[in-house]
């Protein structure tokens, strides 16, 4: 089978082995006669798959019992709003981290709801770097601090976690959950949108320390309302079933491959082949991003103008290399480089960048 070299950031690629499982098991579940996105969400079939993925999800990541885990919908986008409503306290301030386009629409959306100290802002540095986390300490009366661990966008990862003390600390980690062990224990809450490392759209992950609950709003709408959900373990309302499925697959496909720590492995291995590459070309191809905090899953580069980048993203797609083109906030180029993704395609596209150096160079 012929397969495009997928560098999407989101969605993005899946391991070829859940999807040929997919399509072996769509019609007919494991023989019961039924495809499981027909199946209730009341029923044995789906509840049995849930509980098992839930439970891979605890084990690969290493999630303490004081922690619910569940999934919702509404995207990673629907949180930018639920955690300010269920735990900016009036007469509190929220700390939050504006290190690029995805933690900026979670500071405008806690903007309406509270009020919100810009613990740090990016914007002078054109979101190219973070706070040293050694240094990062909570305003006092803060109802919690806010960050997102991988700015898919522009590229910035957290190599390690700040120490909040009694201030709870909550990450967006859509785009590197599992791309690595995490110390859970640091964090009252973890969430993301599965669409980028653990599976197709729909579903969204919450991990959320069970005392965080302890301290939130009351009188929500019942889907706004984590109570609710950690109550129903994400089954207050419809899941999203096919989306969950497939997250069990990948799960059960990462843990094959050596689980959060052999993600790891290959995550420094495909990201080094196009650091190097573009830290070898001389200063054709640059990297924007403080060293210190360059993303092993979304890396942006930039050529010397825009018509060569132009060039280099049609030669690319002519050699089936998809989604190689920036966001289209910051322009230039931009290689996601999934768990899925196979180390070949990033070679191919390492080989490419080399080679169309040495032509335009
Ligand atoms: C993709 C992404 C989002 C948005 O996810 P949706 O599921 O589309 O709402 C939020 N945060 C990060 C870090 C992302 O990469």
């Amino acid at each position: 089978m012929y397969r495009k070299k997928n560098f999407f950031a989101g969605p993005s690629v899946m391991p070829v082995e859940v999807l040929e499982q997919l399509r072996d098991q769509i019609v007919d579940y494991q023989g019961q006669g039924l495809s499981m996105i027909e199946a209730s969400h009341r029923g044995g079939m789906f509840e049995d798959m849930y509980d098992e993925c839930l439970g891979l999800f605890r084990e690969l990541l290493g999630i303490p019992e004081e922690y619910d885990v569940y999934f919702l919908g509404g995207g990673a986008t629907l949180q930018f709003a639920m955690i300010p409503m269920n735990f900016l306290r009036p007469g509190s301030v929220a700390d939050y981290i504006k290190s690029g386009t995805w933690s900026n629409k979670a500071t405008d959306d806690a903007q309406k709801i509270g009020d919100v100290h810009l613990y740090f802002d990016g914007t002078d540095s054109k979101f190219t770097t973070l706070p040293d986390p050694k240094t990062v300490h909570p305003s006092k009366n803060s109802s919690y601090l806010y960050l997102c661990s991988n700015e898919t966008i522009h590229g910035v990862e957290w190599q390690s976690f700040p120490d909040t003390g009694d201030v709870p600390l909550i990450a967006d980690m859509s785009s590197d959950i599992l791309s690595r062990p995490v110390p859970v224990e640091k964090f009252d809450m973890i969430y993301g949108g599965v669409q980028k490392n653990l599976g197709p759209a729909g579903a969204t992950f919450i991990i959320m320390k069970k005392s965080l609950l302890e301290k939130r709003n009351e009188n929500l709408p019942a889907y706004l309302n984590y109570q609710l959900h950690a109550k129903e373990k994400g089954l207050y309302n419809t899941p999203p079933v096919f989306s969950i499925w497939a997250v069990k697959l990948v799960l059960e496909w990462i843990k094959r491959n050596g689980g959060a720590a052999g993600m790891q492995k290959r995550a420094v291995e495909k990201s080094s082949i196009i650091y190097d590459t573009i830290d070898g070309s001389g200063g054709f191809y640059r990297s924007p991003v403080d060293p210190a905090y360059r993303s092993r899953m979304n890396i942006p580069f930039r050529l010397s103008s825009d018509e060569l980048e132009k060039k280099f993203l049609s030669e690319a797609s002519a050699l089936d290399m998809l989604g190689l083109k920036g966001h289209r906030s910051v322009g230039g180029i931009r290689a996601s480089v999934y768990n899925a993704l196979p180390v070949e395609d990033v070679r191919a596209l390492a080989d490419f960048m080399k080679g169309f150096q040495k032509r335009n160079g």
